[in-house]
């Protein structure tokens, strides 16, 4: 069943949904813009665009009808919906305002099924997905080894996720996945860091977390490298990292709750005397944008399902010291994941 059909199930005469947030717009469609609406009733589905996007959605979308739109509300009105569900996650108070006087007459529905009912079909990717995916991750190894070659003493943070960035872009990223992460020296505590122009020195460690755009698809991976040569210390917390994400990675299969895989990892991190160096979610869920659920992290019950698209990304920052990262993305399958990245995870010392 189409990812539309199932949401005309779920709504009786009289009903409708609107959808304005982008990613959920596209999911539905296929259809990049920067503005518009889905509108779906239980008879049928359109898209409102207005007249930038028109010519291009009407030869491009299939899944609905293609309307030229000036406004969304008059469409609404003109339609005879009496009830209309909202995406909660997207609407703001601006804007149910705006609804509330432009809509008289119609019930504005606050209940969060739909916002529920999509995020569950966009958590289990199928396989045009998971192969835009691998192609966003492919273009992602190959910009890996593209920087090694390129890092070296003298070097700034921000001309390295420059270069980075643009070499990616030109094997065929649309974008990029989100602001490129280069962090150096005692940068590298800064788990989100922004690239400076600190320039690279010898016994650094430079963390890096990247990840392209295929199809509106984003992949996502961090890699620590050091330049130089490592301390004892470091080479400490670089094994901890590394053997907490293979753990973790071990467990993940459909079924797993989402909680315990992050304290899998949490336990070997904390038990090595890192207590409250990692501070954050092992992992988060990838699609059309960066951070979806489930999580893993130490609170999200969610029951991995096959067809999940996870993060697995460890870490431990020593204040004003240095960081480390590791991140993979794997597809969870009912027996086990396969991990979609091909990165080297050794210690790289250039
Ligand atoms: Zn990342
Ligand atoms: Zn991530």
């Amino acid at each position: 069943m189409s990812r539309i059909e199932k949401i005309k199930q779920n709504l009786c005469d009289g009903e409708a949904l609107l959808i304005k947030s982008a990613a959920n717009r596209r999911y539905l469609t296929g259809f990049p813009s920067s503005a518009g609406a889905v509108l779906i009733t239980r008879k049928c589905a359109r898209l409102l665009i207005d007249f930038r996007y028109f010519e291009k959605a009407r030869a491009e979308v299939k899944t609905c009808e293609v309307v030229l739109c000036r406004s969304v509300y008059d469409e609404i009105k003109a339609s005879g919906i009496t009830r209309l569900y909202l995406e909660n996650e997207d609407v703001s108070l601006a804007e149910l305002s705006r609804m509330e006087q432009k809509l008289l007459g119609t019930e504005l529905l606050r209940d969060p099924k739909f916002d529920k009912l999509i995020a569950d079909m966009r958590a289990v990717k199928d396989e045009g997905e998971l192969m835009a995916i691998r192609r966003a991750q492919k273009i992602t190894d190959e910009g890996f080894s593209y920087i090694l070659g390129r890092i070296e003493e003298g070097r700034t943070e921000r001309d390295i996720m420059l270069d980075l960035e643009f070499f990616m872009r030109r094997q065929g990223s649309e974008g990029v996945a989100f602001d490129f992460i280069v962090v150096s020296g005692k940068n590298s505590s800064l788990p989100h860091g922004v690239p400076t122009e600190r320039k690279i020195e010898k016994g650094d460690f430079i963390t890096m977390d990247f990840g392209a755009r295929v199809e509106g698809y984003c992949s996502d991976m961090t890699r620590t490298v050091a330049v130089g040569n490592v301390s004892e210390e470091q080479s400490a917390v670089y094994e901890t990292v590394l053997s907490a994400q293979k753990a973790a990675l071990a467990e993940i299969k459909a079924g797993r709750v989402c909680r315990d895989i992050d304290k899998i990892a949490r336990d070997i991190i904390e038990n090595a005397g890192y207590t409250g160096a990692f501070g954050h979610g092992l992992g988060h869920s990838v699609g059309l944008e960066i951070h979806e659920n489930p999580s893993f992290n130490t609170v999200c019950e969610t029951t991995l399902k096959a067809g999940n698209i996870m993060t697995v990304e460890p870490g431990i920052y020593l204040e004003n010291r240095f960081g480390v990262r590791i991140e993979d993305m794997v597809y969870v399958t009912e027996d086990g994941c396969i991990n979609l990245t091909r990165s080297e995870k050794k210690l790289i010392i250039l």
